[in-house]
């Protein structure tokens, strides 16, 4: 007998609505998996009378899943601020060619997971630098579940990088061919690095390989008229990526502000993803994504904490932004939703639907121990408390990060 018994309050995602609390919980795992999940006293009914239980202190909810980040950017995340293009070039674009440093690469890598296990996050998407040994590296020092990409730049970066940048077709598919495709994505940066040419090379390689496909889209309005001088022939910046094949159900979309119906009515036909990165979106200056819009056109969309753009990793952080910037423009926006979207919608997100994302049995038993309920309070008054607070507290205030069972934070 292999399985092992959490006891503890339980709060698991069901939706944008809904989530389910068990005030008296229990979650059975066996060889990393989850195999039941409910109440304790049921779920004690279903196993043997000798299964080790351990209580646990807390709040058992699922592990987190931030799906767009750039993991080379940690190291100065929320340091610097400013408008998107010139924070590019004279911060975070300097602080990616040190990348090609595997020592300093190495050693980020492992601050980067010890970093964000201890917050919670258990999956997600990330942007690596250009450099081929900086994205193995990354990868062969995973914790948790990651898709990462080396980013692709030909042009209008300095050489540092574009040097770097495996955009040429043939060098691409050569390091692609190394890969494990379950934890990669290919990784355009965004339009004004690549030429249409180089674009459309990427999606003809995007649509034979199976791989998820990840890139900014319409973050600032100088970032939009840049892209309207580049591709002077394309009716919006989404279909600038359209027309070269890059938009498909497995396409992660970062930002999405500065948008016109009919690209909103685009992403709802090629069934494209959008993360969402209120934090990032606050901290550079830009506006809010419209959520109304969104909601509208029926996107589909998770949570992410788009550092270094984002001045945490923390996805509580995240949560609690997310639900104060959509409320202080007068949307309404639930605790539910916040969980919801930054737990079980990322898993969708990264097609990992079935393997993760909440605490129901057969997913991966991937979870994270939050502070005690009170027991006067409602469930979404006490979620909000754990939310509440600056990011630097945010980041210490999960109590523990469990992945496949085992305690790993
Ligand atoms: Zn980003």
């Amino acid at each position: 007998m292999m399985e092992k018994i959490f006891r503890a309050p339980i709060l698991n995602p069901i939706d944008a609505n809904t989530w389910r609390f068990y005030q008296d919980g229990a979650l059975g795992i066996d060889r990393g998996i989850i195999v039941r999940m409910g109440d304790f006293a049921t779920v004690l009914n279903q196993v043997d009378a000798d299964v080790e239980v351990d209580e646990l202190d807390g709040v058992i909810v699922p592990g987190f899943v931030d799906v767009h980040l750039h993991w080379v950017q940690h190291r100065v995340k929320g340091r610097f601020s400013g408008e998107l293009l010139t924070w590019l070039q004279g911060h975070i674009w300097p602080e990616e060619a040190r990348y090609v440093d595997t020592d300093l690469a190495q050693s980020a890598a492992t601050r980067f997971y010890s970093d964000v296990l201890r917050a919670g996050t258990v999956m997600g998407m990330s942007y690596s630098s250009p450099h081929a040994d900086a994205t193995q590296i990354a990868l062969a020092l995973m914790r948790g579940d990651w898709v990462i990409g080396n980013v692709l730049m030909a042009i209008h970066a300095p050489s540092t990088l574009t040097d770097y940048s495996l955009h040429d077709p043939d060098a691409l598919h050569a390091f692609m061919r190394q890969m494990n495709m379950t934890n990669y994505a290919l990784t355009p940066r965004f339009a004004p690095n690549l030429s249409a040419a180089s674009l459309k090379a990427l999606g003809q390689i995007a649509a034979e390989a199976p791989c998820l496909i990840q890139t900014h889209l319409a973050e600032s309005n100088a970032e939009l008229q840049w892209v309207k001088e580049l591709f002077p022939d394309a009716a919006h910046y989404t279909e600038v990526y359209d027309r070269a094949g890059l938009l498909t159900p497995r396409t992660i979309l970062g930002h999405c502000i500065e948008m016109r119906d009919e690209e909103w009515r685009c992403l709802r036909a090629r069934g494209s993803w959008v993360a969402h990165c209120p934090t990032s979106n606050e901290a550079l200056g830009n506006r809010r994504m419209p959520l109304e819009q969104v909601r509208a056109y029926n996107i589909p969309f998770a949570l992410a904490s788009d550092i270094g753009g984002g001045p945490s990793h923390s996805m509580l952080h995240v949560m609690q932004r997310f639900l104060g910037v959509h409320r202080e423009a007068g949307v309404s926006v639930a605790p539910q939703e916040a969980l919801y979207r930054s737990t079980k919608a990322g898993a969708e997100c990264m097609g990992r639907g079935s393997i993760g994302g909440d605490l129901t049995a057969g997913k991966r038993a991937d979870f994270v121990l939050l502070p005690q309920k009170p027991a006067a309070d409602s469930v979404e008054a006490w979620f909000e408390e754990c939310l509440s607070g600056k990011s630097a507290d945010l980041e210490q205030r999960t109590l523990g990060t469990w992945l496949k069972g085992e305690r790993a934070a």
